[in-house]
């Protein structure tokens, strides 16, 4: 095998692989070097195993609430070992189908443990021995991130009473009285789950002073209200100052001094960049808090002749979501390539949650917009004024937010069922600059929840329907 190729990529997460499609698909000899698995956090341990134990946690709270359609079920609780069968399955499946992509397309996978031994060169620990890899035109890092820790006494994690998201995906049994500690997407998608499973007592707590707290005011309001009305325990502008483990449980004290009980805590306040005891401070790479830090072509400022390094995905300091990474990982490729391409505006890539009610949204908060002092417009339309949510039983919004007087789409955020699928009309309607008039000429179809994003730029279009 050639130790030197036109892109070589350490990292075959999200970040890494979609960079490596596309570098061959261009015609680029390729390498791409990883420790573990392809697939990265994504794969194995965020999106697509969360996201099967919330399909099932969905599954559950219909047959909780069967009645109320008129349909005979009952819940008898959750077979976890049998649920992490199917997740394990489904994330198997996607596996596959991401290395055999690699292969297809020509891409050299190097499993070893790779080291940055200047700008263009990696030195990659085999099973075999070391290996020296040089890049022609571009080194990529795609390193990913790692869960953080609770920098608080007695809040080590023992992957048992302690646990991280990590752990979570491979609960034995379903937790009845679970802790967790941050409110942003990992924190309140677990809450939904463990609320799934059947728990008796479930507590949220975020330090700030609102859950998902970097979301449109109304969101993030609408979600709390949903999470209390279905019991939960919301703590918000909470500090955690000690947690003390028992025989039986978990107690975690509050620097106000309030305290809550239960079985197992997780640990949700966020992921670090993995960027440390890989060379890369030796070879000159910029770090800040231990972010890579890049240009707006996602390059590191270290480069040789024909060519540059670049780093993608979580190991940056921009959006850490999957499909950030997949637009990072294409837009490398292609700069690379030497393409036009253009820096990505990350205010124009979907944010989602996939909590019950989901969240997600794209462009900017009411917030952002008042503190920059731009003018707006909003119109909310509540999901209980659409017929398919009604059905669904479902609280939530979609709230539209433009320029004054008839001027573009500033944002759109959705609280309610399928949000995480909608923003996709929204994340169109905001990257293309549509005006609420555009929008307001194409009626949605009848009956569906997509309608509720018609109904607020016919509204902002001075054309209401329903509302
Ligand atoms: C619980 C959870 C749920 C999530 N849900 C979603 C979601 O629904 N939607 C969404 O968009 N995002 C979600 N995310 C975020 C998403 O998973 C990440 O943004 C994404 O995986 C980042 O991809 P990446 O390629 O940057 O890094 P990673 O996927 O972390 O990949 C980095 C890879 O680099 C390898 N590596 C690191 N160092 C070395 C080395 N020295 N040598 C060789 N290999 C190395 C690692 O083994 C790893 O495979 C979730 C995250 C979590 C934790």
């Amino acid at each position: 095998m050639a130790d030197s190729y036109d892109v070589v990529i350490l990292g075959a997460g999200t970040g890494g692989y979609s960079c490596a499609f596309r570098a061959a698909d261009l015609g680029h000899s390729t390498a791409l070097i990883e420790r573990e698995k392809v697939g990265g956090t994504c794969l194995h341990w965020g999106c697509i195993p969360t996201k099967a134990f919330l399909q099932a946690a969905e599954v559950a709270e219909h047959a909780q609430d069967a009645d109320s359609y008129g349909v005979r079920a009952s819940f008898d609780g959750m077979d976890m070992p049998a649920l992490v069968k199917f997740k394990n399955r489904i994330v198997e499946v996607n596996y596959k189908g991401v290395e055999s992509s690699l292969k297809a397309r020509g891409v050299d996978l190097i499993t070893g443990v790779g080291r940055l031994k200047d700008a263009r060169t990696l030195v990659v620990q085999t099973d075999e021995g070391e290996r020296t890899i040089t890049a022609d035109k571009a080194l990529v890092l795609a390193t990913g991130s790692k869960p953080r820790g609770l920098p608080v006494e007695g809040a080590e994690v023992d992957g048992e009473q302690i646990i991280t998201s990590d752990h979570a995906i491979y609960l034995g049994k379903a937790p009845q009285r679970p802790i967790v500690i941050g409110a942003s997407a990992v924190g309140v998608e677990f809450a939904t789950a463990f609320r799934g499973f059947g728990a008796e007592q479930i507590t949220l707590i975020e330090a700030l002073d609102a859950i998902v707290p970097q979301e449109d005011v109304d969101s993030s309001r609408a979600l709390h209200r949903d999470f209390r009305r279905s019991g939960m325990k919301v703590m918000v502008g909470a500090t955690v100052h000690k947690v003390e483990k028992g025989s039986d449980g978990v107690r975690v004290s509050m620097e106000s001094g309030d305290s809550v009980e239960g079985d197992i805590l997780l640990v949700a306040i966020g992921r670090r960049p993995v960027s440390e005891d890989m060379g890369l401070d030796d070879a000159g790479v910029t770090l800040d808090q231990g972010y890579v830090v890049v240009d707006e072509y996602c390059r590191t400022g270290l480069d040789w002749e024909g060519g540059a390094q670049y780093a993608v995905g979580d190991v940056i300091p921009t959006l850490g979501l999957a499909h950030a990474s997949f637009q990072e990982g294409f837009l490398v490729a292609e700069h690379a390539a030497g393409q036009r391409v253009t820096p990505i505006d990350y205010a124009g890539i979907p944010r989602v949650y996939y909590c019950h009610p989901e969240l997600a949204s794209v462009g900017s908060t009411e917030q952002e917009l008042s503190e920059q002092g731009v003018e707006f417009d909003k119109r909310l339309f509540p999901y209980s004024h659409n017929a398919r949510a009604m059905m669904m039983k479902g609280t939530g919004h979609v709230k539209v937010l433009a320029g004054k007087h008839g001027g573009r789409v500033l944002g759109i955020h959705i609280v309610g069922a399928h949000a995480t699928d909608l923003i996709a009309e929204g994340q169109l309607i905001y990257n293309w600059e549509a005006l609420p008039s555009d929008v307001a000429q194409f009626i949605h179809p009848h009956p569906t929840l997509s309608e509720a994003i018609g109904e607020a730029h016919l509204q902002l279009a001075g054309r209401p329907l329903h509302g």
